[in-house]
Parts: structure tokens; C-alpha cells; sequence
């Protein structure tokens, strides 16, 4: 569904992405694991337009989207929760959600889709009338998951879902993102520090150091992997 093949991307003279290779199949969930500053955020970016590549392709169904406006990206189908979460914080929890909806018309789709956001998190159904601003940073988490869900996306880029989460909080979120999985058939490619977690979620992994990919396999082998476990497991 996405394939990323000799992805280079620069800020000014820095090389953030050294020819980086990633395919993501359609219904998978896969999660790129490395240490601070090994370019994760900057793979997700690039994916989505915000960083076009300067070198390499990114396609999305085999239609070349490397120089498409992050705008029309969603609108084909590939939504980010950027890392951090940034919801409105001044909205309400619905028109934080009604704001992922705001490219499509279908009312009663809509509505549905709402439904089942607050079917997935009910704390959300509970403060529907709070703004965003006000509420805990789990809560932030699945909101900016809901909103990105409101658009109904195909593939679902998600950076750093458990950043600052207490662990209980962040085992909630990655249950819910394999439910999403299953239930709506969403693609998904998670960005994460979390390796434990991220691996056990993930069909396939990819580990990134210093730009580039230097370990792929399916997340089960990666947490047997012996570099994986030291480098990135604490064992
Ligand atoms: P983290 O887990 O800390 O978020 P990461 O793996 O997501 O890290 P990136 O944020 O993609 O890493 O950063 C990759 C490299 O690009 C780093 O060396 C970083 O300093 C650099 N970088 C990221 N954003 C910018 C920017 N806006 N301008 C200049 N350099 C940047």
C-alpha cells in the first residue's frame, strides 16, 4: 500500500533519511522503532508530504506521491497523528473530532463514525462538551487518534503514541490501535521509542539507526533479535 524506496530527506545541509527502503502492505500494522533523533518523525513527515524527499520515491498504491501536497495526501486516504498530539485545545472534544471529518459531506456517516470513536474510548463520550486543552494527556492521545480516525483513512501514521503516558495508559492506546486494525481494516505504521510495545503490535518491524534501516523482520523476531534486545529492550 506504501512504499517508501531510497528515501533521502535533508533540513537545509542536514541529512535526516540516508536511502531509507520501507513497504507497508495493506492491512498490516508495522512499526519503525530507533533511538532519539534516528529520523522516525522525519519517515512519517516525508510519508506524508510535510518533508518531501529530496531524493527517492514514496508511492501510495503504486501512484507516486513523493511531491504531492500533504492536503491531497489526506484526502487519498493517509492521515498522521503528529507526535505530541496538537489537538485544538480551545474546541470541544466533538468539534476536535467534527475537525477530522471536515473533508467529507456524508452526515450520517459521520455520525456513525463518532459512534464508534466513542464505542472505542468512552472516557471521550464523557467529555464531549470539555475543550480539548483540559483534558489528561492519555485522553489528548485518544482524541488525536478519534480526530484521525473521523476521516476514515486507509492507512493511519501514528508518531509516538505512548510519548509521555503513564504505561497503563499507553497498554490501553496500543490495544485500541489493534482493535482499529482488525475492525476497520486500517493500515497502520507506528513511529515509536517504545520498542517492547510497538514490536509486540506490530506484524513486521523495521529498526532505524542514524538515518537508515538496518534491521527488518517480522516484530516476533525482532524482540528474540539479540542487538534488538540489548539496544533497544534493556536486556
Ligand atoms: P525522536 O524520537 O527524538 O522524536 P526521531 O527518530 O523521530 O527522534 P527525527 O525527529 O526524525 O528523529 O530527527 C532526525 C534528525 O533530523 C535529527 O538529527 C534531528 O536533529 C534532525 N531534525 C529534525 N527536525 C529538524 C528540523 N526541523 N530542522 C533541522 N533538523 C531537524
Amino acid at each position: 500500500m506504501l512504499k517508501l524506496s531510497n528515501i533521502h530527506t535533508y533540513y537545509g545541509n542536514i541529512q535526516a533519511l540516508k536511502g531509507i527502503d520501507i513497504e507497508v502492505m495493506e492491512g498490516e500494522v508495522i512499526s519503525l522503532i530507533g533511538a532519539n533523533g534516528a529520523g522516525k518523525s522525519t519517515t512519517l513527515m516525508t510519508t506524508s508530504g510535510i518533508v518531501p524527499a529530496k531524493e527517492g520515491t514514496v508511492e501510495l498504491n503504486g501512484k507516486d506521491i513523493t511531491h504531492t501536497p500533504p492536503d491531497e495526501i489526506v484526502k487519498m486516504g493517509v492521515c498522521q497523528v503528529p507526535e505530541g498530539r496538537r489537538i485544538f485545545p480551545y474546541l470541544t472534544v466533538a468539534e476536535n473530532l467534527d475537525m477530522g471529518a471536515f473533508l467529507r459531506q456524508d452526515k450520517d456517516e459521520i455520525k456513525k463514525d463518532m459512534d464508534y470513536v466513542y464505542s472505542l474510548f468512552p472516557i471521550l463520550a464523557d467529555r464531549k462538551n470539555q475543550p480539548g486543552g483540559t483534558l489528561s494527556g492519555g485522553e489528548q492521545q485518544m482524541l488525536a487518534i478519534s480526530r484521525a480516525l473521523m476521516s476514515r483513512p486507509k492507512v493511519l501514521l501514528l508518531d509516538e503514541p505512548s510519548l509521555g503516558l503513564a504505561p497503563i495508559i499507553v497498554k490501553q492506546i496500543f490495544s485500541i490501535i489493534a482493535k482499529i486494525n482488525q475492525e476497520q481494516k486500517t493500515t497502520i505504521f507506528i513511529v515509536e521509542q517504545n520498542a517492547n510495545l510497538a514490536l509486540k503490535a506490530a506484524h513486521r518491524g523495521y529498526v532505524m539507526e542514524n538515518g537508515a534501516i538496518t534491521l527488518t523482520d517480522t516484530g516476533e523476531n525482532l524482540l528474540a533479535n539479540e542487538d534488538v534486545k540489548k539496544a533497544y529492550l534493556g536486556m
